[in-house]
């Protein structure tokens, strides 16, 4: 059994309701849910946007093998209306990062864990830290508190 850390993100409709639908999913496909973070909204992160971002991380036991994990996050991001019409960072229904699988490390080129950019974002290390404060990061050999601490990310980041 594994323990997954995925984060949610998205700032179109009711984002709360697609949360909850992807958990629901999460739940059913990958395994159980056994925490959540608190919602936070999130400045949008590499380009401009009018609507916040909501943000959630969540924590799941899973027996998968990480490419099924991958596969089962695209298809609820898929499945809850997301598109990719362009180039780079864009408004989005839900985006679902895998951010780490216990402290396994995978260099690949259709999947990274932990997650490239995780220890960059603010709207990841917060929720982090209320799962998982004492969590170290594999490659950094830091906690989850301790990188948040040093995070130099302005972008504002509330508990909702
Ligand atoms: P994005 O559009 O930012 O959601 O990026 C999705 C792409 O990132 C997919 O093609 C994935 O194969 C790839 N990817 C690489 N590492 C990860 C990861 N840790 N979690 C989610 N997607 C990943």
């Amino acid at each position: 059994m594994n323990t997954v850390y995925l984060c949610l993100g998205g700032n179109i409709g009711n984002t709360r309701a697609i949360f909850k639908k992807a958990i629901e999913q999460i739940e059913s496909g990958i395994g159980r849910c056994v925490l959540k973070s608190r919602l936070y909204t999130t400045e949008p992160w590499g380009f401009e946007a009018e609507q916040l971002f909501l943000n959630l991380v969540v924590v799941v036991e899973t027996e998968l093998e990480p490419h099924a994990i991958l596969e089962l996050c695209q298809q609820t991001e898929a499945e809850l209306g997301r598109t990719r019409s362009g180039k780079g960072y864009q408004p989005r229904t839900i985006d679902i990062d895998i951010l780490f699988i216990d402290n396994q490390i995978i260099n690949l080129p259709d999947l990274k864990v932990p997650h490239p950019l995780l220890h960059l974002r603010n709207f990841v290390l917060q929720p982090m830290c209320d799962v998982a404060p004492q969590l170290v990061h594999p490659l950094l050999k830091k906690t989850m508190a301790e990188l948040r601490d040093e995070c130099a990310d302005e972008g504002g980041c509330r508990v909702v």
